[in-house]
């Protein structure tokens, strides 16, 4: 029996995926050179569609790495010297800073409460750090950065580095990268693709950073510099061999959103998500762990199950409908759904359905 994944990563995969694989086979994609003029055309098309649907400004520039994580480590070690400063609102969040100090910086943090995210209003970040941090939507807990936050940032330091992980919400809801200097997301997630691809944007700022960084002999690592990525980018390519057939599948569905239009997908996202919520907040026992309205996640809906997270998660699978368990310490107290673009009307009103029975026959089932 088929299951619906509403697990926020790996994740349900987008409709049209098991197409374009079967496709991507019978051309033997997989195949192919990193250096031929076929691969240089899918990395191009990519390139252009990931451009076209995410309105990437003119001055920045997309590479392609293996993970979202792996992109942290780079952005790490080829924009900050010294100190990065980093709003800290779940475990996602947490990492990258974490990483900041494993690598030997000395990274700086505003850590906030479970399920909530500071006042951007007075500035609060040392003038000596020379990249902010922030978690678009910290897929741990479903709290999310307001667009608006983002762009206060941007507008109180405009010469800090702003570096924004939009990993569990682009392009389900609206963003403009024209407030970032570098964003980044991977594709298991709201593109509903195989893990395996992580997508970097950086801007001239940050190439300018890390040549001056290089200029000053100091390291930028060995293994996918930005300075690396950014030369064999400018060639459509990558330094290593790369996950080409999950380039030649992300190009695929960003046409296939460009079909759609982002709006609707967007506009969908936010339809299912309030669905979700509207249920959860005329629910008795299970509520929204995200209290405040404004903050919560439209694409990872988390709720509190009181203790009861094992005993629903396989209820739903007897149902064939995987779940996300709670992450880290909130493990069997929370539940977490993906409301991303693969996630179909049905499916979610068939999840809820399951949900409300589950709630109203507890002690029956
Ligand atoms: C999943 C996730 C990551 C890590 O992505 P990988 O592709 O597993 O490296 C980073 N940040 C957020 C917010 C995520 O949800």
């Amino acid at each position: 029996m088929k299951q619906i994944y509403f697990t926020p990563g790996p994740s349900e995969l987008y409709f049209t995926v098991a197409q374009h694989i079967k496709r991507a086979l019978q051309e033997q994609i997989p195949s192919i050179s990193h250096r031929s003029r076929a691969y240089i055309e899918i990395h191009t098309h990519t390139v252009e569609g990931l451009r076209k649907l995410l309105s990437i400004p003119e001055n920045y520039y997309v590479a392609f790495t293996p993970s979202a994580t792996e992109i942290w480590e780079r952005i790490l070690q080829s924009l900050v010297e010294r100190e990065s400063y980093h709003f800290v609102n779940g475990a996602f969040s947490k990492r990258f800073y974490e990483i900041a100090k494993e690598l030997g910086k000395k990274p700086s943090l505003h850590e906030s409460k479970a399920g909530s995210i500071p006042s951007v209003q007075e500035k609060i970040i040392p003038a000596s750090a020379e990249l902010i941090s922030v978690t678009q939507n910290e897929t741990s807990t479903g709290v999310s950065f307001p667009e608006e936050s983002i762009s206060l940032i941007k507008k109180q330091y405009p010469h800090t580095i702003l570096a924004v992980d939009y990993v569990s919400s682009i392009p389900a809801v609206p963003f403009d990268l024209r407030n970032v200097d570098t964003a980044y997301f991977s594709v298991q997630k709201c593109f509903g693709l195989p893990a395996g691809l992580g997508v970097w944007i950086y801007n001239n700022a940050c190439i300018q950073k890390a040549e001056a960084l290089a200029s000053k002999n100091i390291s930028l690592g060995s293994y996918h510099t930005l300075l690396k990525l950014h030369e064999y980018g400018q060639k459509m390519q990558t330094p290593s061999t790369p996950n080409v057939l999950n380039i030649y599948l992300l190009g695929k569905v960003v046409e296939d959103m460009l079909q759609k239009g982002l709006q609707n997908i967007q506009r969908e996202t936010a339809y299912k998500s309030a669905l979700l919520y509207n249920f959860f907040d005329k629910n008795k026992q299970f509520t929204p762990f995200v209290k405040d309205v404004s903050l919560m996640s439209r694409t990872v809906i988390v709720i509190n199950t009181k203790d009861r997270t094992e005993k629903l998660l396989h209820y739903l699978k007897t149902k064939n409908m995987i779940v996300g368990n709670g992450y880290g310490e909130f493990k069997n107290k929370h539940i977490r759904i993906a409301n991303f673009p693969a996630i179909s009307q049905e499916s979610v009103h068939l999840l809820i359905d399951e949900i409300n029975n589950f709630t109203t026959n507890e002690n029956t089932l």
